[in-house]
């Protein structure tokens, strides 16, 4: 069977399921279910051919009501309205989990980004820019990179944006090159925070980081550092999947290497040499301590939830798992460290850079890692003090913590806001 649900629908029954412990009124509870504004855009790219391509791409702003709005810009086949009202709507409980001043957004262009030369890249990343430029802006909504977009989409996205306004404004988008006022520790947040979180996890499940078997999906900007920063931390890392199959090795992959193997082939693993081939379907059910989800939504549905052997999943990506699978995993014991506080270490280290951004002033990694771990093991006390206060799941427990900190900051402002 397949999964019908559509990514936002999966996000609202998290939050039904949620909001039922969260003492606020219920108007301002029924506002949080909506997207405050969205942007939808039609615009013409050149292509190489010198024809003009009509694309469509979105800038949805799900709260602005602790802060600018922040979020990622997706390019992939699969962007749809829905998909990206559920992305800014998890942002606002990352934002608020990690308790940063900020509500959530996302954005993307539907695109096949593989199918398209640099130059189109271009084409269409500044004028999907130019076109949402309405809405951005380093005090009002803040994009980072996501799926098919990096530090170098960035940089195209402040430049168009600069240059519109006429001045130098690095504060506008996060995860730029460091050579245009990036952060250091940009790149690997994500991946360090879901290493930490991991760690955690496993410390308060009494089982020994040392050694811990891990599977992990998907291998871009989220996946492979936070196989590599886990492997660093002892653990053995066993499979490794992106979207063109699994790589296993029971005696340990070499994670590094892979990485290697994937830069020289277009960041694809096919063809890798050293392990053994499985299907995705095969690395889902694997025997091990940690699964590791860091490709897309819905990787894990009530279809194949049965089989998932794993004894912790860490939700990399965002929203992988959907509610009913949720329940499956939990009758079956599996500790789950949801996506809106696993992923967070993205968006800590954008705030980071935005600070930096707005003050000309440079952090050293080593003072962005300390402040990014100091608020992983917050955020994590904090969910799991509240799943054991409230006798919840770990995703509803991060929910009610979102949504009442979002919550008290609407009533507080008021009902206009
Ligand atoms: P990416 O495009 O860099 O990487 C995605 C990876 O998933 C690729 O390796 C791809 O081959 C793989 N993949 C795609 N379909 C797959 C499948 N069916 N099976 C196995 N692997 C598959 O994207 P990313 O930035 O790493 O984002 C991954 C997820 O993490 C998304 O849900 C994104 O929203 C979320 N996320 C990203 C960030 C960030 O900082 N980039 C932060 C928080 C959350």
């Amino acid at each position: 069977m397949e999964n019908s649900r559509s990514p936002f629908d999966v996000a609202l029954t998290q939050f039904d399921r949620a909001a039922t412990y969260v003492e606020q009124p219920d108007h301002i509870l029924e506002a949080l279910r909506v997207c405050r504004r969205e942007l939808i855009v039609n615009f013409p790219v050149r292509m190489d051919d010198r024809s003009e391509k009509i694309m469509t791409g979105y800038r949805i702003q799900h709260s602005t009501a602790r802060g600018p709005s922040k979020g990622g810009i997706r390019y992939h086949p699969g962007v749809t309205l829905d998909e990206m009202r559920a992305m800014a709507m998890w942002m606002t409980w990352k934002c608020a989990v990690a308790n940063l001043p900020y509500g959530g957004a996302k954005g993307g262009v539907t695109c096949d980004p593989r199918t398209l030369s640099v130059d189109e890249l271009e084409n269409l990343t500044r004028r999907y820019a130019t076109e949402i430029a309405i809405i951005m802006g380093p005090e009002d909504d803040i994009p980072a990179p996501d799926v098919g977009t990096d530090a170098r989409t960035m940089a195209w996205i402040m430049d168009t944006y600069s240059n519109q306004c006429g001045r130098f404004t690095p504060a506008v988008v996060t995860g730029k090159p460091l050579e245009l006022g990036g952060s250091v520790g940009r790149a690997e947040a994500t991946g360090r925070g879901i290493a930490w979180v991991t760690a955690e996890a496993l410390k308060h499940r009494n089982m020994p980081l040392e050694g811990a078997t891990v599977a992990v999906q998907g291998f871009g900007k989220v996946g492979a550092p936070s196989a590599y920063l886990l492997e660093d931390l002892g653990c053995k890392v066993v499979a490794i999947s992106d979207v063109t199959g699994g790589y296993y090795n029971p005696k340990g992959l070499d994670v590094r290497d892979l990485l290697c193997y994937a830069r020289q082939n277009n960041n694809l693993l096919a063809g890798y040499p050293s392990a053994e081939c499985i299907t995705n379907d095969e690395l889902l059910a694997m025997d091990v301590d940690i699964l590791a989800l860091c490709a897309l939504e819905g990787a894990v549905t009530e279809c194949n939830a049965p089989s998932i052997r794993a004894k912790l999943v860490v939700e990399g990506a965002n929203g992988p798992v959907t509610p009913e699978a949720d329940d499956i995993l939990t009758d079956k014991g599996i500790f789950l460290v949801p996506d809106v506080l696993a992923n967070i270490g993205g968006v800590v280290v954008s705030y980071f850079e935005w600070i930096q951004g707005r003050q000309f002033h440079f952090w050293t990694e080593c003072e962005v890692n300390e402040q990014l771990h100091a608020i992983m093991v917050r955020s994590f006390e904090q969910v799991l003090n509240m799943a054991q206060e409230k006798k919840v799941d770990m995703r509803v427990a991060a929910y009610i913590l979102a949504i009442d900190r979002v919550a008290r900051a609407q009533a507080l402002r008021g009902p206009c806001v």
